[in-house]
């Protein structure tokens, strides 16, 4: 009995293995990308956070030799800020998320956590501080609770509701004829954006780590479903380190600091207010998307 159950119970470990990563990852860049050799130094410690200050110090980088894709990049987002990165297509924002994650290492430079290296940490380590809100969240073919409980296995049920209630999703849940017990995912419930993305904000607030990153879907919603994202992201945000990479500005407009990436530079950076009486490039940006409105 042994030979015939061995592979079994090794297949249901290769299983939740592979369920766990994509829960840990979030489909942050698209399950088809595979992902480089990022290795763990021999040497490496486990990161500890506890103020959460995120540096980027003179930072470099190229997916290839030939084509730089960030260059000599560095700012800080100090413990509970909300620090946002806006930018044409093509500017770079996802790679600096993705240097964030250890995706891939810097060319040149550092990126430190409460003065860690990232690349002198394990991986895991480095993962486990920081919470990530996708663009396109996958929501796995289970209930709606167990999709919420990837954020952190062992929460409870109180720890559950409480972040749906946070995440506005209450009013969504009360509807269903199955509640939370409701099936999603591809052969269940198929969610709007919207609603996938406040499963995403449910999660990151059940995960509670020291940093968040919220990465906004570009597709548009309705102002409503954006009103919700926004005031559940505002709870998410609060008293944690957060990086927002953003389309619409208006999102935006209370960060304690914007970031206008232009060709993998800073072409600016201040409060929405100072950058609008600078005139220069988020100025631009803003009367565009406030005509497009
Ligand atoms: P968007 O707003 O469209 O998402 P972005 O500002 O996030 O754009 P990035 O995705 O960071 O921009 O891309 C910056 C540059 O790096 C682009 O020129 C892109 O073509 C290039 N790039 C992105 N990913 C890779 C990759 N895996 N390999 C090679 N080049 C890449």
């Amino acid at each position: 009995t042994m030979q015939i159950f061995m592979p079994l119970n090794f297949l249901g470990f290769v299983y939740r293995e592979i369920r766990g990563a994509l829960a840990n990852i979030d489909n942050l860049f698209g399950l088809l990308e595979t992902q480089p050799d990022v290795k763990d130094a021999p040497d490496a410690s486990s990161l500890v956070v506890k103020a959460g200050r995120l540096e980027f110090n003179n930072v470099s980088f190229a997916y290839q030799h030939q084509r730089p894709i960030i260059h000599d990049l560095s700012f800080v987002v100090e413990p509970g800020e909300k620090v946002a990165i806006v930018g044409e297509s093509g500017a770079g924002k996802s790679t600096l998320i993705k240097l964030l994650f250890r995706f891939y290492d810097v060319t040149d430079g550092t990126i430190c956590l409460d003065g860690q290296n990232i690349a002198a940490v394990t991986q895991q380590s480095l993962r486990q501080h920081i919470g990530i809100v996708p663009q396109d969240t996958v929501l796995f073919n289970d209930t709606l609770y167990e999709n919420i409980r990837y954020g952190r296995p062992d929460a409870s049920e109180a720890d559950i509701y409480e972040v749906i209630r946070l995440a506005h999703l209450d009013t969504f849940v009360a509807e269903l004829p199955d509640g939370l017990q409701s099936r999603v995912g591809e052969r269940g419930l198929k969610l709007s954006g919207g609603e996938k993305q406040r499963v995403a904000i449910a999660r990151a607030l059940l995960k509670n780590p020291p940093v968040l990153v919220f990465d906004e879907a570009t597709s548009s919603l309705d102002s409503h479903a954006e009103q919700h994202i926004l005031s559940a992201l505002r709870q998410a945000a609060k008293n944690h380190t957060s990086l927002v990479i953003a389309h619409r500005l208006s999102t935006i407009v209370d960060a304690d600091k914007i970031i206008v990436l232009r060709q993998g530079r800073i072409a600016e950076t201040g409060t929405h207010v100072s950058l609008l009486a600078k005139q220069g490039v988020y100025a631009a940006l803003w009367q565009a998307q406030q005509q497009e409105q």
